[in-house]
């Protein structure tokens, strides 16, 4: 099962695809999730891509589809794959296309999150503050001056890919 998971910050993209992945006992491939380990352990990657980060904006296509390409290589893709958080702009879905058909592989289903702007705002307002109460580490991201900057992005950027992807019937 091959899926790829849409929607702006907050809409519960990684909710939805830890249930989804374990149900078809298939990988959660996060580049949120890879960028912040990258990040977190100063890599080459992680050093470029920190500042971008914490101000809201989208990392270069080049670097996502390295770190993208390199992790549907790895043994465990091979039965299939939940995507969150990519792909995010036109050019990282037509690379992503050519990538499936070099691999002769095939999307399932692309499900996207349509969730409104004020309860988006209102949970990762939420979930940061929760976070800090409970001691925990707040993303640098989730505050409200960067999760405008998000949103905007994904409006810009991540939305189109709603008809393009209902275009191929997916
Ligand atoms: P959210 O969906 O809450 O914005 P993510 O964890 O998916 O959170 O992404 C966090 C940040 O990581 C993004 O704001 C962006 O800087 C970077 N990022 C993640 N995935 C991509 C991608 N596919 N293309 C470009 N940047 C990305």
């Amino acid at each position: 099962m091959r899926i790829v998971l849409l929607g702006p910050p907050g809409a519960g993209k990684g909710t939805q695809a830890k249930r989804i992945v374990s149900e078809y006992n298939v990988p959660h491939l996060s580049t949120g999730d890879m960028l912040r380990a990258a990040v977190l352990a100063e890599t080459c990657i992680g050093l470029k891509v920190r500042e971008t980060m914490e101000s809201g904006q989208l990392v270069p296509d080049t670097l996502v589809l390295a770190a993208v390409i390199e992790r549907i290589s790895q043994s465990d893709s091979q039965r299939g794959f939940v995507l969150d958080g990519f792909p995010r702009t036109m050019s990282q879905a037509t690379a992503f296309d050519d990538l499936l058909v070099t691999e002769g592989l095939e999307l399932d289903h692309v499900i996207e999150l349509h969730v409104d702007e004020n309860v988006l705002l209102d949970r990762i307002l939420t979930r940061a503050r929760e976070t800090k109460e409970g001691g925990g580490l707040v993303r640098p991201d989730d505050n409200y001056e960067t999760m405008k900057v998000r949103l905007d992005a994904y409006n810009r950027q991540t939305a189109p890919l709603v008809d393009y992807y209902r275009s191929k019937s997916l």
